[in-house]
């Protein structure tokens, strides 16, 4: 394998994700984001068994698409490292991941509802969110991603969606870039309270699949200006 060694800029890059979605409300102890490897495409990097708000730059950890890890001397890995391993493999557009157990969404992946845009900061969510069932695949489990078969599964649910909602656990979110995916799991929980809400208020008319495509086009041109918000919030990263 080629030099593995990440450039500095984007492992800063995923330790203010980490914390960034912290301090938004995605993630608490637990939940994970992972970025690919800028010149390794079958190399991701996530952080070693962390809570996202005390990850540093030295936390963060190389791992091949088997989900092993391939840095010297790696700390304990997250159980759930299966979710972005397999979802690299699946998607080869796909360069950014977030897991979460953000609440607003759960009510949504036990009764089968999609998440679907329900303004134009969610037009990401395009036609909805696709929905994972892991007791289809491992029968009784304790709802964890803790092994390939469970992440091949769950990449396979999200087929090409940006959002599977993973039943009785939480959701997972995908993207082209670190601000693109923390952008979408911050809105992914914004558009559940809000469509939980209207839906309670009668018939929703949703954003159709083109208005919520030339949403999503305009807010990614407009990401840098709520990262630069989110990560202001954080201050300086220590190195
Ligand atoms: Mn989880």
């Amino acid at each position: 394998m080629a030099d593995i060694s990440p450039s500095p800029a984007l492992v800063e890059k995923l330790v203010y994700a980490n914390r960034i979605l912290y301090d938004q409300g995605v993630v608490d102890g637990l939940g994970h984001v992972s970025v690919r490897h800028d010149t390794a495409p079958d190399v991701f990097m996530l952080s070693c068994n962390r809570a996202p708000a005390m990850v540093s730059p030295r936390d963060i950890v190389c791992y091949d698409l088997d989900g092993e890890a391939v840095s010297s001397g790696a700390e304990r890995p997250y159980l759930e490292r299966f979710i972005h391993s397999e979802i690299y493999r699946a998607r080869p557009d796909v360069v950014a991941v977030v897991h979460s157990h953000s609440p607003s969404v759960i009510p949504f992946g036990v009764t089968g509802n999609r998440l679907r845009p329900i303004f134009h900061m969610a037009g990401f969510l395009g036609s909805g969110s696709s929905h994972f069932e892991i007791s289809d695949v491992a029968g009784d489990t304790d709802m964890l991603i803790r092994n390939r078969e469970l992440g091949r599964a769950l990449a396979q649910s999200l087929g090409d969606c940006t959002c599977v909602l993973m039943r009785g656990h939480g959701s997972t979110v995908v993207g082209t870039s670190i601000e693109q995916v923390v952008y979408r799991a911050i809105y992914a929980e914004v558009n559940a309270k809000l469509q939980m809400n209207a839906q309670g208020m009668g018939d929703v008319r949703y954003l159709t699949t083109v208005e919520a495509g030339l949403a999503a086009a305009t807010n990614d041109s407009q990401i840098g200006r709520s990262w630069e918000l989110w990560r202001r919030r954080i201050g300086p990263i220590e190195s």
